[in-house]
């Protein structure tokens, strides 16, 4: 009997720690209906398909970028596509005081957030560093200020409604990339901000989810422009890296990675054999011969 206790014991543990965590883990599009979201960057790429996404599961949506044309565009399929409502703000996020006016807007449309996602990126060049400290210093302005800017201004919208921050950030925050110095900087900078942020969250008992979300190559116009010649790997879909974000914001998650195979398993090198996984990264470009080879 003793020994059946002892293994009957732990095994029931198991079992309940399986169930425990598969049901919190099962994501249902009912969690985002009704919702109150931001969407920064949605007049293309990523952005736009998290709108249409959330559009589906029948949100209210505030989407953002500096093209009017195109945000008027994912507006209007939104509303098709069944979104409880959709609006745009148009400006830049190198300006701080458009970043909070972007919240300010919320409050007035929404009357109060469930979820910030911040996607926006600047424009920035592929190649060796050039020493331009003033685009470093922009594009932090742009990838990284303007979303600190945000933060702050719907803390307490999001402190009320529980809800959620999402930050979506790269590879290229986590690990050295060659070609993308100023962009990977700005990335590690949001890493070292929200990842902060979310242990004063902790301590101060703020029930305000972080998600940061590791993403690999994906089949955005930008970066297939950019870097579908010089990289070895195909990127994955945009419309499904969108809905694996929403996935992960919707249950809370702390760090989200797509693809997997593509991200979080190799960043599991990065402890035990950095060198290692240096070599991967740059085992991915198709370089030039050097000079006399
Ligand atoms: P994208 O297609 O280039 O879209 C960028 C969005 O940001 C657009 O809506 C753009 O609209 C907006 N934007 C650019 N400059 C802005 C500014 N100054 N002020 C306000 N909005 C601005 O980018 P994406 O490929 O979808 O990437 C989305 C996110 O995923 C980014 O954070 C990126 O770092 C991350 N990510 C992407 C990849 C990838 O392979 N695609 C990989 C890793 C991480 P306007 O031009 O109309 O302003």
């Amino acid at each position: 009997m003793g020994r059946l206790q002892k293994i009957l014991i732990p095994f029931l543990g198991l079992v309940l720690a399986f169930w425990f965590y598969s049901a919190r883990d099962t994501f249902k599009p009912e969690m985002l209906r009704g919702k109150r979201v931001i969407v920064t960057g949605a007049s293309t790429g990523i952005g736009e398909q998290i709108a249409y996404h959330l559009a589906r599961m029948g949100s209210h949506i505030l989407i953002t970028a500096r093209t009017e044309a195109k945000l008027q565009n994912v507006v209007q399929r939104c509303l098709e596509l069944g979104a409880a409502s959709a609006r745009f703000v148009s400006g830049t996020m190198e300006d701080t005081a458009f970043a909070q006016h972007v919240v300010r807007e919320a409050q007035t449309w929404l009357g109060g957030l469930d979820m910030l996602i911040l996607n926006h990126v600047g424009a920035s060049y592929f190649g060796f560093f050039d020493g331009d400290v003033e685009h470093v210093r922009k594009l932090l302005e742009i990838n990284f200020l303007s979303y600190v800017a945000m933060t702050t201004s719907a803390l307490p919208m999001l402190k009320e409604s529980e809800g959620s921050i999402v930050v979506v950030s790269s590879m290229a925050g986590k690990v050295g990339f060659p070609f993308t110095v100023p962009y990977s900087a700005t990335k590690f900078a949001l890493d070292g901000f929200f990842s902060s942020l979310r242990q004063e969250f902790a301590i101060q008992s703020i029930n305000v989810s972080i998600t940061l979300c590791i993403l690999g190559f994906i089949d955005t116009e930008r970066a297939v422009r950019a870097a579908a010649e010089v990289l070895r790997e195909r990127p994955a879909p945009r419309d499904e890296c969108a809905l694996e974000i929403l996935k992960g914001a919707a249950l809370r998650r702390r760090e989200l990675y797509y693809r997997y195979s593509s991200t979080r398993l190799p960043l599991l090198l990065r402890d035990c054999a950095a060198e290692l996984l240096d070599y991967l990264v740059r085992s991915r470009y198709r370089l030039p011969a050097p000079p006399g080879a």
